[in-house]
């Protein structure tokens, strides 16, 4: 109902913005998330989400997870690979006019490494010093305010379930970017699934920007 395609005006269909993920959707998953919970002391089986079993923690056993999960996160973002297709997609984003952002719950800090490691820009960043992070709608909502966009005809894309969860909470069009990952039991949820991020191109009504020589095409 709410998918930006249903509209047969074409009008009404264009996407106020783009709102991507970071680690898994921009960048190749990496995050051995388990050794983090191990190195804490946080249990893997169930696994608990990490930011917000830290936020539980006594001052002193927070700042200690913290310092971990901030030496994991500056390793990860130093050593970290877009998919091959990321800049193209982002750039023809921007190149037809719609407003890209980013949401994470990573820190600034490992925000700050990977694009300027790749050369990447956003027209607006949320990191978890901004507030609640997702599952919540706020990151959402937060930067369409900025970018001026109406959340109903933004676009979320991410590779977890917490991504799907924020967009849809925040009334957004969602899409589970999956890459090699097997096709999770929560993947209905989102309102499209996709392989590869080129694919967003044609859902979005994107034309893929100029083909030989255009820039950032010489990754
Ligand atoms: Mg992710």
């Amino acid at each position: 109902m709410r998918d930006a395609l249903s509209d047969p005006t074409g009008r009404e269909s264009r996407p106020s913005a783009v709102l991507f993920d970071m680690d898994g959707t921009l960048t190749l998953p990496q995050f051995d998330f388990d050794a983090i919970r191990r190195e804490i002391g946080l249990p893997t089986e169930p696994r608990t989400p990490i930011l917000e079993a830290v936020e539980r923690m006594s001052p002193a056993d927070r700042a200690r997870a913290e310092a971990i999960l901030l030496r994991h996160e500056a390793a990860a973002a130093e050593t970290s690979r877009l998919w091959d297709d990321a800049r193209h997609v982002v750039e023809s984003i921007r190149g037809a006019g719609v407003p890209v952002g980013l949401l994470t719950r990573n820190s600034r800090l490992s925000v700050d490494t990977v694009l300027a490691l790749h050369g990447l820009s956003f027209d607006a960043e949320y990191t978890r010093e901004d507030g609640p992070v997702k599952p919540a709608p706020d990151p959402v909502l937060d930067v369409c305010r900025r970018l001026s966009a109406d959340p109903a005809r933004a676009w979320v894309v991410g590779d977890y379930v917490f991504d799907i969860q924020s967009g849809n909470a925040a009334g957004a069009v969602t899409v589970l970017m999956l890459g090699d990952s097997d096709r999770p039991p929560w993947a209905d949820q989102a309102g499209h699934v996709i392989r590869r991020l080129s694919e967003l191109l044609p859902l979005l009504g994107i034309a893929a920007a100029g083909a030989a020589g255009s820039p950032g095409s010489d990754e």
